[in-house]
């Protein structure tokens, strides 16, 4: 039987009949290659069962729609391909033709109508419209295996250096900490630009919020920088407490998962919590005592995915919905996490907000703005993003209010942003105003004098966190410098 099967696919792969389970698949394996270093291959899986799946039923329908082998095959090998690239095609023309009145989905909806009226015709004609198909077919059976083999072989080769990497929990004694110990909440918003730095170039005013603030007792830094440019180095280098070594995305997910932060925070007596961000790089937290899942039906990989395909352009709310109700649930537990057990708490929440894509308008209702978003390219649309942050500023409101009143203790709470905004350039170079714009974070602080009385204008993440540990966590020790590294992220700028 099995044996017979194999016989089977052998025949098929020799014939060319598998050019649409291949090119089905190969968008997936190639999305998951780009990303290799920030996925976990697990997380890939659904995704491949899904368009494999999509590329076998392509076959059997075309074969019985269209007698003739070769034209069925090339027939759905057009057709899978304009599905599972569609989205990412009409994204990449997006960027080069001005919006029309339409909309993505109406466009989207016309071409597969064309599509359909284009098999149909092909259908009823009679030859010579239907003869001369053997080479195409042929053509496209070697470049669709061609494309299959070399992705699944990189994909193959990148998880394999991925598993070796994952991180076992930690172990070893819990400290016992003084029962007045605050508790002590790092909260991580991506990419929330500095407040000079919103007014000069986007002409924001964020001095509410600011104000919001500093009345509940938070010291703001007027002019914090951020460490590093991208995420992951900023993330991982603040939660360790120092510089990088030799900075990849691949060691910052390790780094992330062996913390120092929580580390040494577990060693003092603290409950450790974290949340899923939703971003691969920071959904698990190892250490964590209470991990919070985001409940996304969906995972970052799969929304990429369906980003690229035509659904998502036909259907953009099944991705915005997924998303914001990943961030809503994880803003709610957040806020109501003094009334759960265990204490002293230690929270890590990362919130991939005000970052693009946008799934939030300044009410928390859905924007108008494309959730498309080109991670090296510079961002877009200003006017969504400053949506987006107004209504991170008045969740945040609410957040500190909830944590300072449901807390015995008046807990300390660091704000601080990974990087700035990113509207006028891709990151690398030597564009000083870029440079300017994306290392200008904000960072505040709530906290006793003893914490605060440390801090200094131009402080930097890494150091705010290090005083954070050192003076709740028990590690009294000297400040770094503060510097800033640009890209590539070994190169200091001052
Ligand atoms: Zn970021």
């Amino acid at each position: 039987m099995v044996k017979k099967s194999i016989l089977r696919l052998w025949t098929e792969f020799r014939s060319g009949g598998l050019s649409p389970l291949f090119l089905a698949l190969w968008p997936v394996l190639s999305l998951y290659h780009q990303n290799a270093t920030e996925c976990p291959p697990g997380a890939v899986a659904r995704s491949l069962v899904v368009f494999g799946g999509l590329g076998t039923a392509a076959i059997l329908l075309f074969r019985v729609f269209f007698t003739d082998r070769p034209i069925a095959s090339v027939q759905a090998s057009i057709f899978v391909l304009l599905f599972s690239e569609g989205g990412a095609a009409f994204n990449a023309l997006d960027r080069r033709v001005p919006d029309s009145f339409l909309g993505a989905g109406v466009e989207m909806a016309g071409l597969l109508a064309l599509l359909a009226l284009y098999l149909i015709i092909l259908r009823a004609a009679r030859p010579p419209l239907r003869r001369g198909w053997g080479p195409v077919h042929r053509a496209v059976a070697i470049g669709s295996a061609a494309l299959f083999f070399s992705t699944a072989l990189l994909g193959l080769r990148a998880a394999g250096r991925f598993s070796a990497d994952d991180v076992p929990p930690a172990d070893g004694p819990r400290g016992t900490a003084a029962p007045d110990a605050p508790d002590v909440y790092l909260i991580i918003v991506d990419g929330y630009g500095r407040a000079d730095v919103l007014k000069d170039l986007l002409d924001f005013d964020n001095t509410p919020f600011i104000g919001a603030l500093e009345k509940r007792g938070f010291w703001v830094a007027p002019r914090s920088r951020s460490n590093y440019p991208v995420t992951p180095e900023a993330v991982a280098s603040m939660l360790n407490l120092r510089y990088l070594d030799t900075p990849s995305p691949l060691s910052c997910r390790t780094l992330i998962q062996q913390n120092q932060f929580q580390t040494w925070a577990r060693k003092a007596g603290y409950q450790l919590f974290s949340f899923d961000s939703g971003w691969l790089i920071t959904s698990s937290f190892p250490l964590s005592d209470v991990h919070i899942e985001s409940r996304g039906r969906l995972n970052e990989f799969e929304r990429s995915v369906l980003d690229q395909t035509v659904l998502g352009k036909l259907f953009p709310l099944l991705i915005r919905n997924d998303q914001r109700r990943a961030v809503e649930r994880n803003l709610r537990e957040l806020q109501a996490l003094p009334r759960r057990p265990g204490r002293p708490k230690c929270v890590v929440a990362h919130l991939v907000l005000p970052h693009p894509p946008y799934f939030f308008d300044a009410a928390g209702g859905i924007p108008r703005a494309g959730t498309d978003f080109n991670l090296m390219g510079p961002w877009k649309e200003p006017g969504a993003y400053l949506d987006q942050l107004r209504f991170l500023n008045q969740r945040l409101t609410t957040i500190v209010d909830r944590l300072i009143a449901g807390s015995a203790v008046r807990p300390v709470i660091l704000i601080t942003s990974d990087h700035g905004s990113c509207f006028q350039g891709t990151v690398g170079g030597d564009d000083r105003r870029l440079i300017e714009e994306r290392t200008s974070v904000l960072l505040a602080v709530a906290g006793p004098r003893v914490l605060t009385a440390q801090l200094n204008d131009s402080i930097t993440p890494i150091n705010a966190v290090r005083r954070v540990a050192e003076t709740f966590f028990g590690k009294p020790g000297d400040p770094l410098p503060d510097k800033v590294f640009w890209e590539p992220p070994t190169r200091e700028v001052p």
